[in-house]
């Protein structure tokens, strides 16, 4: 199938803050190398959220694509393309290192210092770059739904997130944030042999997360003190394992650290506001040897480890999908998801 040119498609435009349009624009034009796909679902992110509300300072411009995750098909490839053919199911990831740069030659790809990122899957096409296509573009295989598949990127951040969490079987991990990268989380941790604490403001996010095998939840609006009521899940209240901040608000950052035992690991996974600080007890850190980290973003590797993962079916990804709606209703999935309603919208064509 050929586009033809001058084809439009309709997309969700971002214009500003609060203020997305659901209006037609050019379809990508693909040049050597890169492919064209009809996208089949585009899942809702804590980030685009983000974006919605506040505008995203350079990725993405006045009028332009937004959306990062998506699965789709091949509908029209560039030359010089050997790997991939009209029809293929595929998932992309929304980013590549470029394997040259100081942190690419350590492999620390997360802290590329020349990272291209790819947005648009609110939109009925979508461009994979030349760069991104050899590297983090995977087949989907039959068994596996396009919405499931979309959700590769996220659950590669999560694994790489739980990679660097110093687990080992029968650890108590504390999960603190119960969206989609909480919960991931949670279900990361159970494959590794953890007892997972959850904490969450939601009931209905804690309820999923129990459904994922949390062993015990804790919602924050009910409990007076929610590092007491964490640390007193452990033996002698003596703090946990390993502990997961998956929120990004300063305040539980704080709170994440003041829930591990001496010698534990903190994972200060969300992002934060940019601005934004923590105080740490000098002494705390200092006498309890604490371990605390701050992780970013995925590698290919990840990429592939969380593909893995889906496609194996090591856990009920389909948990994760809340409901379809269609893209002319991305702000009202937007604004539910800004309500703490619901894990992830999947938004069709
Ligand atoms: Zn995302
Ligand atoms: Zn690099």
């Amino acid at each position: 199938m050929k586009i033809e040119k001058n084809k439009k498609m309709k997309a969700q435009l971002f214009y500003g803050p609060g203020d997305i349009r659901f209006e037609e624009t050019d379809i990508p034009r693909i040049g050597p190398g890169e492919a064209l796909v009809k996208i089949k679902s585009a899942l809702t992110c804590g980030s685009d959220l983000k974006t919605y509300k506040r505008g995203h300072p350079t990725m993405i411009v006045k009028g332009s694509v937004f959306g990062h995750e998506w699965a789709g098909d091949i509908v029209e490839l560039g030359k010089g393309v050997k790997d991939f053919a009209i029809g293929d199911r595929v998932v992309a990831a929304n980013s590549v290192p470029c394997f040259k740069c100081y942190y690419c030659k350590l492999e620390r790809y997360s802290m590329c210092e020349n990272i291209v990122y790819n947005n648009g899957a609110y939109a009925e096409y979508i461009k994979i770059p030349a760069n991104i296509l050899p590297i983090n573009t995977l087949k989907i295989p039959k068994h596996l739904e396009y919405k499931q598949a979309a959700l590769t990127e996220p659950l590669a951040c999560a694994v790489h997130g739980i990679d660097q969490s110093n687990i080992t079987e029968g650890d108590i991990v504390a999960v603190n944030g119960a969206g989609p990268i909480g919960l991931f989380f949670v279900a990361l941790a159970k494959l590794k042999g953890a007892v997972v604490i959850s904490s969450d403001l939601s009931d209905e996010r804690l309820k999923v997360a129990e459904e994922l095998g949390a062993d015990h939840i804790v919602n924050a609006t009910e409990v007076d003190d929610q590092v007491e009521a964490v640390r007193a899940l452990t033996t002698g209240g003596r703090g946990v394992d390993v502990a997961i901040e998956a929120t990004g608000f300063p305040k539980v950052w704080e709170m994440t650290i003041l829930m591990a035992r001496k010698g534990g690991t903190v994972n200060l996974f969300g992002g934060c506001a940019s601005g934004t600080s923590i105080t740490i007890d000098t002494q705390l850190l200092h006498y309890n040897e604490l371990t605390i980290k701050g992780v970013y973003h995925l590698t290919p590797y990840y990429f592939r480890k969380a593909f893995k993962l889906m496609e194996k079916g090591l856990f009920d990804t389909l948990k994760f999908i809340t409901s379809d709606m269609p893209l002319e209703k991305l702000a009202d999935a937007l604004e539910l998801m800004g309500e703490q309603k619901g894990i992830k919208y999947n938004i069709t064509n």
